[in-house]
């Protein structure tokens, strides 16, 4: 087992963008942004399981990875979501109580899909989908508990949700009642981060090219300085040197380790490399005790980690504060077990930058 396990690589998500209806639930997409598309159709996570730990808002779907385990028959069909805060005061460093993690997953014969993989390869056929089953909130895709009381026809997580969705053209809609869509609107363009494919394939390491420390550090280096140059001047220069010489002594090894190991892949959004080590950012800030399953007491091994590459494609830089990390790495019951549930909750860590940022905030430089 163990020496099979040594032979498997790494596989790495890109992004890919593909149309709309190929990232719908009956092909099992593994995706970035959009609505969720749930794998068991009903008894979906609750709205308050699908809320943030810190201020108790709906989460935005951020990606999901259809990860079956080919040795379990009840997880013919599996699939791994991650929900994150919108919010960016939520986002503290080295800390995911902004993030939710939920499993799913089915065996071949199952109440939602064919035993056979759909063909039906065409845009326009959505079923079967969780709107088939459930009301689900128009901004957001979660469950819509809530009912638009002048058009009964809009459905809402809550109340936030329609308030955003009445002011980003619902006011108008709401009078028509017969041409309102169940399952989208404009509001939803305002919340959901942009929707794309995720494409894994395996990371080939070029092992001939296996660094000796000092060429790590000296690329290291030259990374620094090739990102600080053109904000700085020729008076700066020896402040300059002196910060970079203090950045590289202060930021840990590991994160020189996570910037070489990334070189080769630098559009990697996902690394998927289940029951075994991270690719961590700091030597700091691993996670310690983590919890096993809840629901059947083994422990949770390793799954997969989202990268910071990926917050390139969410549009959510600005000028100010924004979310972001380090990586965020995603723990899941080694038995993947059944429950009586449809979705189980598993764990996200967030490990920041800290020794660099520490560096960069300590230096006035860091400010401008
Ligand atoms: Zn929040
Ligand atoms: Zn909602
Ligand atoms: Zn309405
Ligand atoms: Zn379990």
């Amino acid at each position: 087992m163990s020496d099979q396990l040594s032979n498997v690589v790494v596989e790495l998500g890109f992004i890919e963008k593909a149309p709309a209806w190929k990232l719908r639930s009956k092909f099992f997409p593994a995706k970035v942004g959009g609505y969720p598309a749930w794998l068991a159709l009903k008894d979906l996570p609750t709205n308050e399981e699908l809320s943030c730990r810190r201020c108790s808002k709906a989460l935005v779907f951020l990606c999901q990875l259809y990860a079956p385990f080919h040795d379990k028959e009840n997880c013919f069909h599996r699939t791994v979501f991650v929900f994150v805060c919108r919010d960016p005061d939520c986002c503290q460093e080295n800390d995911a109580s902004n993030i939710r993690v939920f499993r799913s997953q089915l065996p071949r014969e199952n109440e939602f899909y064919p035993p056979e993989p759909s063909k039906d390869v065409e845009p326009g056929s959505e079923s079967p989908e969780a709107g088939d089953f459930n009301n689900l909130c128009r901004i957001c895709g979660a469950l819509g508990p809530k009912t638009c009381g002048g058009c009964k026809v809009a459905r809402y997580c809550s109340k936030d949700h329609q308030a955003l969705d009445w002011k980003a053209g619902h006011k108008e809609e709401c009078k028509n009642p017969d041409t309102i869509s169940k399952v989208s609107c404009k509001g939803n363009a305002k919340f959901l981060f942009p929707e794309f494919e995720i494409e894994l394939e395996p990371e080939e390491l070029d092992t001939a090219k296996e660094k000796t420390e000092g060429e790590v550090m000296k690329e290291y280096e030259e990374l620094l300085r090739s990102g600080r140059v053109t904000h700085q001047n020729d008076d700066d220069s020896d402040t300059e040197n002196d910060l970079i010489d203090m950045a590289t002594k202060e930021t840990d090894k590991q994160f020189q380790k996570f910037r070489m190991r990334l070189k080769d892949y630098p559009d990697q959004v996902v690394r998927y490399d289940r029951g075994r080590e991270p690719l961590w950012v700091s030597s700091s800030n691993k996670p310690v005790d983590v919890p096993p399953c809840p629901s059947c007491g083994q422990p949770r091994q390793f799954e997969f980690q989202v990268m910071p590459q990926l917050l390139v494609h969410l549009k959510v830089d600005n000028s100010g504060k924004s979310i972001d990390w380090g990586t965020v790495l995603i723990y899941s019951c080694k038995e993947s077990c059944q429950s009586n549930r449809n979705y189980i909750e598993e764990v996200a860590y967030k490990q920041d930058y800290s020794p660099i940022s520490q560096v960069m905030k300590n230096h006035p430089y860091g400010a401008s």
